[in-house]
């Protein structure tokens, strides 16, 4: 066994991205750590968090279906753990550290990977539109609050899952009012999974956002998805959701291995070939 150990744990994981990434810093920092995949089930979860400090991990990822199911099981109060602030506001947990007194520290780091994915390219804040509600949804939310903005608009299908947030930091709309809804923004996200290879496109009309705007996709596969190609077609600014996924994965990383690692060109370029 390397000397330092971490890994993603999710239900099926055999897809993820994350030992490739991980790798790639490993080799590019020269370190003896080992990143890997394994396969939990739901049943098995809790039982996998609490052994965690025995385990000879230094924490880990934690992916589909798991990541509202940590943050119950990491709250329940029978384990020596302290999820942070931005989890719990989330609601879901995606990275574990094991401390040196063995207590596990929990958080979100969807909230960093969407931030800094986009940061640099912004260039107004009055008003950000998010399209979806599902679990990545919440952190491009709270990403969104942090990156202060002065409105958010979130639109879901499904009304129900975002008529609770009303009141509060965001203004809520309609599906159907999608497309009317761009008009004076200065960001729209799609945080839907709309676009992904497999799925359903995503139908909106772009004609009422300005062209200052920034559009983003947290869809990465295809990286190009159409809302991108859509966008940039009319002169937008645009980002792909790939960045998400690799500035995620820096906080991790760092904890676990004792490294900040960089996200550059290159990693991008590894992540991409098959
Ligand atoms: P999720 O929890 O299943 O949520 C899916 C979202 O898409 C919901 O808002 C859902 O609306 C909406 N949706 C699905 N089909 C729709 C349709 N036909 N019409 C309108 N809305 C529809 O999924 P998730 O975990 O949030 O992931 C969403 C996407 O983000 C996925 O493609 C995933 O791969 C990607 N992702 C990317 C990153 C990254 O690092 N870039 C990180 C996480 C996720 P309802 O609420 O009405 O069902």
């Amino acid at each position: 066994m390397a000397d330092k150990l971490a890994g993603v744990i999710g239900c099926p994981v055999s897809h993820s991205l994350s030992p490739k990434l991980h790798g790639f810093w490993l080799k590019e920092y020269g370190i003896d750590g080992e990143y890997i995949a394994k396969e939990v089930a739901p049943e098995a979860l809790g039982d996998f968090i609490r052994r965690l400090p025995e385990s000879g991990w230094r924490g880990c990822n934690i992916t589909l279906p798991h990541k509202e199911a940590a943050l119950e099981i990491l709250n329940s109060g029978s384990i020596n753990a302290e999820v942070d602030n931005v989890a719990q506001e989330v609601g879901a947990v995606n990275t574990i550290v094991v401390k040196e007194n063995g207590k596990l520290w929990a958080t979100n780091t969807d909230v960093y990977g969407f931030t800094e994915n986009i940061r640099s390219h912004i260039t107004k804040k009055n008003k950000a539109v998010v399209l979806g509600a599902g679990g990545a949804a919440q952190a491009v939310w709270y990403s969104l609050l942090g990156l202060e903005f002065s409105e958010i608009i979130v639109a879901n299908r499904t009304h129900a899952k975002v008529s609770k947030l009303k009141g509060k930091h965001y203004t809520i709309h309609l599906w159907e009012d999608r497309s009317t809804v761009l008009k004076d923004a200065d960001l729209l996200v799609n945080a839907t999974s709309l676009g992904m290879t497999g799925k359903d496109p995503l139908d909106i009309d772009l004609s009422l956002l300005p062209k200052h705007a920034l559009v983003t996709d947290i869809v990465y596969t295809p990286l190009m998805t159409e809302l991108l190609k859509n966008a940039k077609a009319r002169g937008n600014p645009v980002v792909d959701g790939l960045g998400m996924l690799l500035y995620q994965a820096v906080p991790g990383f760092a904890a676990w291995f004792g490294q900040t690692p960089e996200v550059t060109d290159a990693l991008r370029h590894h992540i991409l070939r098959q």
